[in-house]
């Protein structure tokens, strides 16, 4: 079991590095394009010197350019290692962030963050460094204004879809979350048994088991009430006397919630 759980947490970190590595694949494209006022969603990846469209084995983050040797495939030009270096880069970064948040709605805020100011700040950097035969290209090409703004927000939007989609895809498949999830379930049915039971006279006052499903795990909740005696009693004896388990079975394992209101025991967990 920890075996798996350590294959999982490497299995998730290299995916957040290839989700990295992708980002800054993307990067390099639109910190390009950007400031030369190009389409960045819709016009397919070329090279910048012979302008060849580039297929789907040339895009690949870090591989390509180390299986081509650094050089176009099309007219052997050398590349820039401005693009691995970005997709390197990058792909530490999504790691450091996930170490630094872990997978949270946080590191989701931070990363929209980081995507903006990387473009708007590569953006810049790829203008200054822009020839003015290129600056005076853009200039006389385009006077529509705004088109900056609608491509990083497309940009944005892209990648907020890209980052919700992998982010549910591994909170769901996690089995670390899954059992977090089950755990905080258990918790909620046995502190609502316990509450319900706390408000009960102590005439009602009885033991019951009763069953939930939530996201397709069973809860068993039992209550049991050890009453003293009909007499003698006083609210304390109430309160100490309910017990609350709440078993569940997760991954073929059986696991249990018990509270009662003085002590609160957590087994199995
Ligand atoms: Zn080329």
């Amino acid at each position: 079991m920890e075996n798996l759980e350590l294959f999982l947490n490497i299995f998730i970190i290299f995916c957040i590095f290839v989700i990295g590595t992708l980002f800054g694949s993307f990067f390099t494209l639109a910190i390009y394009r950007i400031p030369r006022k190009e389409d960045i969603v819709k016009t397919r990846s070329y090279c910048p010197n012979c302008k060849h469209n580039l297929g789907f084995f040339d895009l690949i983050p870090v591989l390509s350019y180390i299986f081509h040797l650094g050089k176009c495939k099309y007219c052997k030009k050398p590349i820039s290692p401005r693009y691995i270096l970005i997709e390197l880069f990058n792909g530490v970064a999504f790691v450091l962030m996930y170490f630094l948040l872990g997978y949270t709605v946080k590191f989701l805020a931070l990363v929209l963050v980081y995507v903006t100011l990387f473009l708007i700040i590569g953006s810049n950097i790829m203008q200054n460094n822009m020839t003015e035969a290129e600056k005076i290209e853009v200039q006389n090409k385009s006077k529509k204004k705004g088109v900056f703004l609608v491509e990083l927000l497309a940009a944005v939007i892209l990648f907020t879809v890209l980052m919700v989609v992998s982010y549910s895809i591994i909170r769901n498949y996690s089995p670390k979350s899954q059992e977090t999830l089950a755990r905080s379930n258990a918790i909620y049915l046995a502190v609502k048994a316990m509450e319900v039971s706390k408000a009960c006279d102590y005439k009602d006052l009885i033991s019951y088991t009763d069953q939930y499903t939530i996201d397709g795990v069973s809860y068993m909740v039992d209550v049991t009430v050890q009453k003293q005696s009909d007499l003698d009693f006083d609210k304390l004896d109430l309160i100490s006397n309910i017990y609350v388990n709440v078993s569940y079975m997760l991954n073929d394992q059986p696991k249990n919630f018990e509270i009662n209101t003085i002590k609160i025991n957590d087994m199995n967990i």
